[in-house]
């Protein structure tokens, strides 16, 4: 599509704010909203519900009369299966409109929200369905005159909150395996970014989702966010978000009804080429493609990387050619690759680090100021640090937006001991031609994920997840579902 007609679009965008629950759209009780503005250039998206305890309250009494009278819960798993796929299959026939909607609220180019978001949300959806009706359960090892059963049966009324920067991708990793589990949701998207999560709601009633089993309340984290992981009713969340509020996730869940909590927070991931990795280029395409994606609003960015000092030149060299490639255009151009920050005040965090950067020391390459100011949208040029050092906060911090710290070494252990020093351990990579070496690096480094010799590898079949306070829960593949069930046990007396 030309940018032109992106732009026709996005003028007629008509972008419904209000919540979803029960099965209809309706405005928060308390008649609230706020505005959902463009970080592209700044307009007015739409009017959002400013949802809060009572709407909470609504939602999670909708959910639970819906998982009470089985009506999701109780057909048999081909016919949710069905009904998933069915989901997966409209979000495909959506997907421009879906697509438009992320980039307009969040920021992320097009061609990004096309084939990434769109493709991978629809993909969970697909993959979590399919599995719905080829999970067994077991039966123990036990003695003759008893037959044990190990069942695992739906959690009940699962929350999930989740953030801005993959808003649609985030919303299926975590709807994917609680639905075809069973379960009903209240999904509080972030206040930053609601607008796909809500129109996911209704994609998934007209493919046969019943009313009250799929919830949507848009609202800030300290009203609608906060009651949901206080209420005594909903027995599992789902959090994915910062560290900071993630500590107060399972600290609500342990101040009201002891809830399932499980956690998925930020990152300072560890990139580590060695002077004998296999490809150069590659690494070095790899570093500065994984930091810039997204604008550098991954939780799992390559945001540090360290290099060999005796090819620490020729690897700078090369990324600061690579780099004007990266420089932030208009997100409804196809050939966008980087698009605007989300908002003015993950704007000032960014600029605010960069001059942190500057200050402490550190040898400022490429970048480091705000761009596009004419558009009326936030963006920032992609920004790289040379001369990093370990104690420095660009470092240390998860600054969420483009910007590298290039750390060097000379000895593999003190990068790994370095690369581990973070409170994070989301994933890290190793670059080498040594695959000892790469297997030694890969067992000590404390992440989620390791990658050797590449840093994109992703799959829906594979857990994502992190170590230490990047959290405790893993989201994708059969292991999601250890979050949504409860196992049950069943003795028979023979
Ligand atoms: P955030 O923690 O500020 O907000 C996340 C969600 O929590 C939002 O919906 C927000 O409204 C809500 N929230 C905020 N305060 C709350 C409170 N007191 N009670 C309940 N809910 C509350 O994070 P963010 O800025 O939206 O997202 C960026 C963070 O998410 C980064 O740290 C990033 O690394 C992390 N992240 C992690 C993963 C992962 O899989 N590990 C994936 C994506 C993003």
């Amino acid at each position: 599509m030309t940018t032109t007609t992106w732009h026709e679009r996005a003028a007629a965008l008509n972008a419904d704010g209000r919540a979803f629950i029960d099965g209809w759209r309706v405005d928060a009780r308390s008649g609230l909203c706020f505005d959902s503005l463009s970080p592209v250039d700044g307009r007015k998206l739409a009017e959002v519900a400013r949802c809060d305890v009572l709407d909470v309250d609504l939602a999670v009494t909708a959910a639970r009369r819906a998982f009470e009278d089985r009506r999701w819960a109780g057909k048999p798993p081909a016919e949710r299966k069905r009904i998933l796929i069915r989901f997966a299959d409209l979000m495909l026939a959506h997907r421009d409109e879906l697509a438009l909607l992320e980039t307009m609220d969040m920021g992320k180019p097009i061609r990004y929200s096309r084939s990434v978001d769109v493709q991978l949300a629809q993909n969970c959806i697909r993959w979590y369905g399919e599995a719905t009706d080829k999970i067994y359960d077991q039966v123990a090892p036990t003695s003759e005159d008893s037959l044990a059963l190990i069942q695992r049966e739906p959690v009940g009324v699962v929350a999930a909150v989740i953030p801005w920067n993959y808003p649609m991708l985030m919303a299926a990793w975590k709807i994917g395996p609680a639905l075809a589990a069973g379960n009903s949701v209240v999904l509080k998207p972030s206040e930053k970014a609601p607008l796909s999560s809500l129109r996911l709601a209704e994609l998934a009633l007209e493919a046969g989702v019943p009313a009250g089993v799929f919830n949507v309340l848009p609202g800030y984290g300290d009203e609608a966010g906060k009651a949901l992981a206080l209420h005594m009713d909903v027995d599992c969340i789902g959090f994915t978000g910062s560290t900071r509020v993630g500590k107060q996730i399972l600290q609500m869940a342990g101040q009201s009804n002891l809830k399932r909590a499980w956690t998925e927070l930020g990152g300072k991931s560890a990139n580590i080429v060695c002077a004998d990795c296999p490809d150069l280029d590659a690494a070095v395409e790899s570093a500065i493609g994984s930091i810039y994606f997204n604008q550098g609003e991954s939780c799992n960015a390559p945001s540090r990387l360290f290099v060999e000092e005796s090819i620490r030149e020729a690897f700078l060299d090369k990324a600061l050619k690579l780099i004007p490639r990266h420089a932030p255009g208009d997100p409804l151009d196809e050939e966008t690759v980087m698009g605007a920050i989300v908002d003015q005040t993950q704007m000032k965090t960014v600029l605010g680090y960069i001059e942190e950067g500057k200050s402490a020391g550190a040898r400022l390459l490429a970048g480091g100021a705000a761009a596009r100011q004419e558009s009326g949208g936030l963006y920032i040029e992609p920004t790289l640090f040379d001369g990093v050092d370990g104690s420095m906060r660009i470092a240390r911090e998860e600054i969420f937006g483009p910007v590298l710290s290039v750390l060097s070494f000379t000895d593999l252990d003190e990068a790994i001991k370095q690369a581990n020093s973070t409170p994070y351990g989301l994933a890290a990579a190793v670059w080498t031609r040594d695959m000892s070496k790469a297997i030694r690096a890969s067992r000590a480094l404390r992440a989620g994920t390791v990658h050797v010799n590449q840093y994109d590898n992703d799959d829906i079949t594979v857990p994502f997840g992190g170590y230490k306070q990047s959290g405790n829960g893993r989201d994708k593949s059969l292991h999601a579902f250890d979050k949504y069930t409860e196992l049950k046990t069943t003795w028979i007396q023979v």
